[in-house]
């Protein structure tokens, strides 16, 4: 397997392969870039077809979240970690804490999270290893006490920016009656479903758990759809809140949606993508910017909790959208160029321990 001329390496700062013999734990932690801070980022579980894939997944997705805090404007890096195998199966206390002595043994350079597969249990077991996990602590809001789990956050700066979007594309000011595809109603997908179905939108929806879709059939009257169909419908906006590459060859052509906004991580298969929504005239909300509710969510619980200037931030997302679907615009270039280009300007500009206000 190669690394450092892996196409997605792109000048990763560290990857480390872990392998815990008495657990079974096979893992991979990859820090991109620490220029801002300390490398934040999910630790993923899924069952990876392979090591190449496991890698391919976890370089690409710490890279992402470089991009992510930057456009955020914290003052934290990029890194990620990804568990190789089955969330449903293969979990159990010792492995998650033999992650957390891997995650430990950086040092805090990387600070681990829940993503995809994990959830605030298993990171609470890591935590009994290592300080250098977040995304656990139950949190004190005015609303009353709330889980760690950042998905809501997440949830809502998907709404943020999908808000923008609808404003952008379609000129409308409100949701009401907006026709949105929710591909996934897990932590994300769930929530973003009632915020829509809260604020007047329609929905149709996909998942392979059915219990979840005849929950949101029963509660916002949503339409189901089979799997491979839910990127196909005549809808405003297309949400990705289940896997990565999911704008690729084969469902591009097939989108009917004006917009692709969601909270998935690495929604397009490739850059040229981007390219390619832009053609047909889709506004696509570029992945890590309108996902970053959760990173937001997890830098207000390490820094103390301020709900006021929390929810500032994930507002932000909408206004940051807004400016990159304008100078898009403008400049004839793609949503995703645009957000790359602003994000890199943040990254390589400004030094480590620069304030987040600084940032943003
Ligand atoms: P999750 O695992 O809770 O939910 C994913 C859902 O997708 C599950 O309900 C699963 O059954 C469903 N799913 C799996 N395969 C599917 C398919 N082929 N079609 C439709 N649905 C399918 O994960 P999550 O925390 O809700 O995150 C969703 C996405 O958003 C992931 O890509 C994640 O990386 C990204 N994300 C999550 C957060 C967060 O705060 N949780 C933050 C940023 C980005």
């Amino acid at each position: 397997m190669s690394v450092f001329s892996s196409k997605d390496f792109d000048g990763h700062e560290q990857v480390v392969f872990c392998n815990d013999s008495d657990t079974s734990l096979k893992a991979i932690i990859a820090i991109h870039n620490r220029k801002l801070g300390p490398a934040l980022g999910g630790c993923r579980m899924y069952p990876y077809a392979s090591d190449e894939e496991a890698l391919r997944d976890v370089l690409r997705l710490s890279r992402g979240m470089t991009y992510k805090s930057a456009l955020a404007g914290l003052p934290l890096g990029g890194g990620k970690a990804v568990i190789i195998g089955d969330p449903f199966t293969g979990k159990s206390e010792a492995l998650m804490r033999a992650m957390g002595r891997f995650i430990d043994s950086l040092g805090g350079r990387y600070i681990g999270a829940e993503d995809s597969g994990t959830g605030v249990k298993d990171i609470q077991w890591m935590a009994q290893e290592t300080a250098h996990v977040a995304g656990f602590r139950e949190r004190r809001t005015t609303a009353g006490p709330r889980s760690g789990d950042p998905s809501p956050s997440t949830a809502y700066g998907v709404f943020v920016g999908i808000r923008a979007a609808v404003l952008h594309a379609l000129n409308s000011t409100h949701l009401d009656g907006v026709k949105v595809a929710i591909q996934g109603l897990g932590h994300v997908g769930m929530h973003l479903a009632e915020r829509l179905h809260n604020a007047g939108a329609r929905l149709w929806v996909c998942d392979p758990v059915a219990a979840r879709v005849h929950e949101a059939q029963e509660r916002f009257g949503a339409v189901a759809v089979p799997l491979d169909e839910i990127h196909s419908q005549k809808v405003d906006v297309f949400a990705p809140c289940a896997m990565g590459a999911v704008i690729n060859d084969r469902t591009l052509p097939q989108l009917k949606a004006r917009i692709v906004a969601g909270a998935a991580n690495n929604q397009l298969d490739e850059n040229r993508h981007a390219l390619e929504l832009h053609r047909r005239g889709i506004l696509y909300a570029p992945d890590y910017v309108i996902n970053a509710g959760g990173i937001i969510d997890i830098y207000f619980e390490i820094h103390g909790d301020d709900e006021v200037a929390e929810m500032v931030k994930l507002e932000e997302i909408g206004d940051t959208l807004s400016e990159i679907f304008a100078e898009a615009g403008e400049t004839g270039k793609t949503t995703a160029e645009i957000a790359d280009r602003i994000a890199e300007r943040r990254f390589m500009r400004i030094a480590k321990g620069t304030s987040a206000s600084a940032v943003a």
